[in-house]
């Protein structure tokens, strides 16, 4: 499946070849970029990024974000995987950053595909979502401003999947609700 029905294939986001700098690049398939003139092929892979899912007293925790994509919405702690890091790694290290906590060793739950945009860029995505113990009191945590406005702990099934932050996290709650993981 290369797109949901409320994943538009965005336009290219290049117009000049990065290597001869002439116009009229190609791009393929939503992944590849051609240049006729010089030959130059770069791919445009898919970036992998992980979410927590952590729960503590029945609830689980928000962040309600404070930045651009999707500013104000819920999402959950996680991020980018970093060049050389363990998926599993990057879920620890999103966690410590943006809430200030530390996770016990996570479980994968399932995976969706995103489309991430940030200013004119986009990229796809494919998003991890673990579930993971939460190691720090939740009165201990505490979040990075700069990215999270505020914690935000709700009972799962109080969730309306429309409220938030991108269509794979969606996907993953409609996915939660159904699948029974919560009891
Ligand atoms: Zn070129």
């Amino acid at each position: 499946m290369l797109y949901t029905k409320e994943m538009t294939p965005p336009s290219s986001p290049f117009h000049y070849c990065p290597a001869c700098g002439l116009k009229g690049i190609e791009f393929l398939r939503q992944k590849e970029f051609r240049c006729a003139a010089c030959g130059f092929r770069y791919f445009h892979s898919v970036a992998t990024a992980v979410g927590a899912l952590l729960m503590h007293d029945g609830k689980a925790l928000f962040i309600e974000r404070a930045l651009e994509p999707s500013k104000g919405k819920l999402g959950l702690a996680g991020g980018f995987v970093d060049p050389g890091e363990r998926a599993e790694e990057a879920l620890a290290r999103e966690v410590r950053e943006e809430v200030g906590g530390e996770v016990g060793v996570p479980e994968l739950l399932t995976s969706f595909p995103n489309q991430y945009s940030f200013r004119t860029a986009w990229y796809h995505t494919c998003d991890f979502y673990f579930r993971a113990d939460l190691l720090t009191p939740p009165d201990r945590l505490i979040s990075d401003p700069k990215e999270v406005a505020s914690l935000v702990w709700l009972e799962p099934r109080d969730v309306n999947p429309d409220d938030l932050a991108f269509s794979s996290l969606q996907a993953f709650w409609r996915f939660l609700l159904s699948s029974g993981r919560l009891e």
